[in-house]
């Protein structure tokens, strides 16, 4: 565990956790204050959501349970990217083609802000890489390179096709076929990032509260009041993005809420053997729709992400993610791993963040999924210019509601589909081959 405020919570143990640079001690809430607008959730929903606001020039209160980035936001697989969990062409079948470009869009210019902040801030979010992969699992050239096409005609997004030929100079796999590198994505360290977005809050004369679960709302009435065991807001406006940590805090968002698990490894340094499997300097994902995710760090140690499951304390999670990569790699036979750690998302049913009203006054915004660290700034200015500017832009999201996720049973229906989806994966490899 990872305590550098020297009180409190500690981000868990993970890559991150071990590599924070020292954030700003931020005390917890136990006062009684008065502001416009406050964020629950200090994760990247809640703190670009707060940024937001703060540059439009209002007085912002972030109420965070654990720390800033203690949430998913802080332990994922630092890849960002544009788009949402949901595939440009599922948001196009639902909502038709305009709407599907507005929204595909608005991470487009998330991702442009987010470097102009990186750079703006003095943010070091580093190690930082430009180029991701997304390497095909199933002979698809064809596939690839229409959707490149249609990414390039629809918003000028330079998809760079690979042949199967290029892909093994660049892993040594052959698990691959083709591929589309995404040189305007890239890697960073989330939580130094998550990090410096809150103090980018502060400079703009936000307050952060670490250490200070919200336990009740009072949302009825023109002043909202959000009460920690220890103080309370009083606020025009609240903006809840709590995510798949959720729990009973608010029972309408709580039921559209999945919380699913997944995770990540680190392997110890793999030095020279590392240029008989992987010779890509990009993050690299793969087709399959139970896939991984991976990028290898400046010293050549490997961080891996993957798996879903309900469980998030699993036996042998390190072994477990060994064998993914041994799955992919088994010339990297016998690397050990250094620590392996998980996380939660919160997902929607559809798959697409949601963002609205609740009532006038009361925002919500999350589901996130596994796409989030581009996608929570997008969503951040588009409740942040809402707000602030009476921008509608925010009601592009209706048609992606608060439907219900599950209950109790939600975890192991994903869990379920999961597995259906590992299943739906080997078919599909086996045919393509
Ligand atoms: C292992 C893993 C790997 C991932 N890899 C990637 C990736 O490479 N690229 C990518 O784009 N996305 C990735 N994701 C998804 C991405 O991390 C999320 O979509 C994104 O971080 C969601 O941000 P958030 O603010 O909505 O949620 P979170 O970061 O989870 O933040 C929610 C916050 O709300 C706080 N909270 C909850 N309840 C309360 C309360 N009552 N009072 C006060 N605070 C409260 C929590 O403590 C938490 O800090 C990954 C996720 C995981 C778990």
């Amino acid at each position: 565990m990872t305590d550098l405020a020297g009180t409190g919570t500690r981000y868990i143990d993970s890559y991150y956790g071990r590599t924070v640079k020292a954030p700003a001690a931020r005390p917890a809430m136990t006062q009684d204050v008065d502001c416009d607008i406050c964020v629950v959730g200090g994760g990247m929903a809640g703190l670009a959501t707060a940024l937001g606001l703060a540059e439009r020039g209002k007085r912002v209160v972030v109420l965070e349970a654990r720390k800033v980035g203690w949430g998913a936001s802080g332990r994922n697989g630092g890849f960002v990217s544009a788009g949402y969990s949901l595939g440009i062409d599922d948001i196009e079948a639902r909502i038709g083609r305009k709407d599907a470009d507005d929204l595909f869009r608005l991470t487009l210019d998330a991702l442009a802000l987010i470097k102009a902040r990186i750079e703006r801030y003095g943010i070091d979010a580093g190690p930082m890489r430009d180029g991701i992969m997304k390497a095909s699992w199933y002979r698809n050239a064809d596939g690839l390179k229409i959707y490149a096409e249609k990414m390039r005609d629809r918003f000028g997004r330079a998809l760079e096709f690979k042949s199967r030929e290029e892909m093994r100079e660049l892993y040594q796999t052959t698990r691959y076929h083709e591929g589309l590198l995404d040189s305007g994505a890239f890697q960073f360290h989330s939580l130094n990032f998550t990090n410096g977005i809150a103090d980018a809050c502060v400079s703009h004369g936000a307050m952060i509260y670490e250490d200070s679960p919200v336990i009740r709302m009072n949302l009825a009435g023109e002043k909202k009041r959000v009460h920690t065991a220890t103080g309370s807001v009083t606020a025009n406006q609240v903006v809840i993005c709590c995510s798949g940590y959720i729990g009973k805090l608010h029972p309408k968002l709580a039921r559209a809420t999945l919380p699913v698990g997944t995770y990540v490894v680190l392997t110890e340094p793999l030095g020279d053997r590392l240029q008989g499997a992987i010779r890509a300097p990009y993050g690299t994902s793969d087709s399959r729709i139970a896939n991984d995710y991976y990028r290898v760090l400046p010293d050549t140690r490997l961080l891996w992400g993957g798996r879903v499951s309900s469980n998030l304390s699993p036996r042998n999670l390190e072994q477990k993610m060994i064998g993914d990569i041994l799955h992919i790699y088994p010339q990297l036979a016998g690397i050990r791993a250094e620590i392996a750690w998980p996380g939660t998302m919160g997902y929607s049913v559809h798959k697409m963040p949601q963002i609205g009203q609740l009532q006038p006054g009361v925002w919500y915004n999350q589901g996130y999924g596994g796409h989030g660290m581009c996608a929570t700034t997008a969503g951040g200015e588009v409740v942040a210019k809402a707000i602030a500017e009476g921008d509608e832009t925010y009601k592009l999201f209706a048609p992606f509601g608060l439907d219900f996720a599950g209950g109790p049973l939600g975890p192991l229906i994903a869990q379920c589909a999961y597995w259906g989806f590992q299943i739906q994966d080997r078919w599909q490899a086996w045919r393509s081959n």
